[in-house]
């Protein structure tokens, strides 16, 4: 996709602070914390968001919450606890539209989100 941020972020067009990848995915910072720690987990393919993700890439999104999970260990933060949060389309506030976690720890989170 030619006009994605994240897309450009996945092929080092544009930099960002890298925190994990692999052959399926990036992990990287995002430039707008919402939290001490606040990591974006993204499929290197394009899918807008979660709507556009097949059933027979359920895979990937299991892939996805475990390399979290290894993130949050690697980090640190694993027992204290943390948050994924996987906003999808207009009413959850999704902005990006190439799909990604956010990973936020390293504060006592509030509930209900906003
Ligand atoms: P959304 O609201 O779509 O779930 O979240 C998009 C997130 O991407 C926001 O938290 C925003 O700060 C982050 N973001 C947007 N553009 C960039 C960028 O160019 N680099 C990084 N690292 N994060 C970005
Ligand atoms: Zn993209």
């Amino acid at each position: 996709m030619e006009d994605c941020i994240f897309c450009k972020i996945v092929n080092k067009d544009i930099p960002s602070e890298l925190i994990f990848e692999d052959e399926q995915i990036i992990a990287f910072n995002d430039i707008n914390p919402q939290a001490p720690i606040h990591i974006l987990i993204i499929p290197k393919e394009h899918f807008a968001s979660l709507n556009d993700i097949p059933d027979e890439k359920k895979e990937l999104l299991s892939h996805i919450l475990l390399r979290a999970r290894q993130i949050a260990q690697n980090i640190g933060i694993e027992e204290k606890g943390y948050r994924i949060v996987l906003n999808t389309a207009r009413d959850s506030g999704q902005e990006v539209f190439h799909i990604h976690f956010h990973l936020l720890g390293g504060r006592r989170m509030t509930w209900p989100p906003g």
